[in-house]
């Protein structure tokens, strides 16, 4: 028995709303507020139609602390579940705080005037939570999110200790868009266009964004090419797992991605400095975002499967010696539509977002502080994602990868 109130109505946003819906002995009362509170009527109309459930809504700026504190008084959720944008996190903490309500999110704070997303200024809120007896969980999407609980089953079940990590985040669909981004597209091309960094040997090797790539065969979606790139969750892995020599992260991108975005930063379209434009400030790259298609809008289109997942190496639990395994998630973008109106990057983000909703307010997962993934049993998360639509599958490899 618990009431939500979720902020944002994106595709995530819609997800995550449609799946709280079809689990309403958990979700009791869902409330939705965001920007714009047309886009939230209609996630709470399709809510109704899918699943018979009603979904009250509301507008509300979320950096206006004030407001967020009056619509958390008025709703009295059990959790805020932040779904906007990563720039909106400080300030939806700071109204839980207020208000005394825990908090999720599935993207770590990223200033708008600097593409840096790091986890230090939400964990410096750690005592605050702490001291109000309330719980702050991050990440809790894919990647991050899924990754992360990928890694810490295979630490509870497979492997005693993990040396080498490899993330791989592949997106297989094809949306027949010329050039549209998965999700929101001002952080998407601000993630990619960034230096790539990963971990090894106790500190953070930067490299040239876009440059280092390899070439891996999916599951179910064939080979693409995979390129390194800086992701959150290295972050906290490699926090939490001491004993880690490397994690890399991997996307795939497909020749035409890259071929628009590199004109696309050659011209300086993927700025996020504001220029003069006709006696106004306009940022570059909020101005691209709004000239490319909605991501909600691909879900109609998107033909193909996403396959994100883990390989990792390290020293068997059994005492057998160095092991390497292999667990993914498989999402096909149709079924994911045919179920939510929403292709699967949305469908992979939004089902994690309930399923550690679902967590905070079962109490299976539950501590006072700002926690990340890797400090809950992975067991229970594990089963959810099994049981609501993101069933993974593990397997063991015959050696460490070779890239
Ligand atoms: P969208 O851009 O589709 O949706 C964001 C929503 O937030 C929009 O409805 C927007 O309003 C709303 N919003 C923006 N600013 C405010 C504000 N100040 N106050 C209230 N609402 C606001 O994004 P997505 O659904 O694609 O992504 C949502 C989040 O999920 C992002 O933070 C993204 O980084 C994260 N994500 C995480 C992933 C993971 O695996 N961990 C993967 C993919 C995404 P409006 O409709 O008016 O624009």
């Amino acid at each position: 028995m618990s009431t939500v109130l979720v902020i944002g109505a994106g595709g995530v946003s819609s997800v995550a709303v449609h799946k709280m819906a079809f689990n309403s002995d958990i979700f009791t009362n869902i409330h939705l507020a965001s920007r714009t509170k047309s886009k939230c009527d209609a996630i709470a109309a399709s809510v109704k139609e899918r699943a018979g459930v009603d979904v009250t809504t509301y507008e509300i700026d979320a950096e206006e602390v004030p407001a967020m504190v009056n619509l958390i008084r008025k709703v009295e959720p059990s959790l805020v579940v932040n779904l906007a944008l990563p720039y909106q996190d400080l300030p939806i903490m700071d109204a839980c705080l207020e208000a005394g309500v825990s908090y999720l999110d599935t993207a770590n704070y990223e200033p708008k005037d600097e593409a840096k997303f790091e986890y230090h200024w939400q964990w410096a809120y750690h005592d605050r939570f702490k001291e109000a007896g309330l719980m702050a969980l991050l990440g809790s999407g894919f990647d991050p999110g899924v990754t992360s609980v990928f890694t810490m089953w295979l630490k509870k079940h497979k492997l005693k200790t993990i040396r080498q990590l490899d993330i791989l985040d592949c997106n297989g669909g094809d949306h027949g868009q010329a050039f549209a981004t998965n999700f929101n597209p001002e952080i998407n091309i601000r993630e990619v266009t960034a230096p790539a960094r990963h971990w090894e040997n106790g500190e953070w090797v930067e490299t040239p964004a876009m440059q280092v790539r390899t070439e891996f065969d999916f599951d179910e979606v064939g080979k693409r090419n995979a390129y390194l790139m800086y992701h959150e969750e290295l972050e906290s892995l490699s926090k939490f797992i001491p004993e880690l020599q490397r994690a890399r992260f991997w996307m795939t991108f497909g020749d035409e991605y890259i071929k628009h975005l590199t004109v696309l930063q050659n011209v300086g379209m993927t700025g996020i400095e504001p220029i003069k434009y006709q006696g106004r400030d306009i940022v570059p790259l909020q101005f691209l975002a709004a000239v490319l298609p909605k991501p909600e809008t691909l879900g109609e289109t998107t033909k193909g499967k996403t396959n994100i997942g883990v390989i990792a190496t390290g020293e068997a639990l059994d005492g057998s010696g160095e092991k390497t395994f292999y667990i993914n998630n498989i999402c096909d973008h149709e079924a994911a539509y045919e179920e939510t109106g929403n292709q699967a990057v949305s469908y992979t983000t939004g089902v994690p977002a309930m399923i550690g909703s679902a967590m905070l307010v079962t109490g299976k997962w539950n501590g006072d502080g700002v926690f990340n993934m890797e400090q809950f049993d992975p067991d229970p998360f594990m089963d959810m994602l099994n049981e609501h639509g993101l069933p993974w599958n593990v397997r063991e490899m015959d050696g460490p990868v070779d890239f």
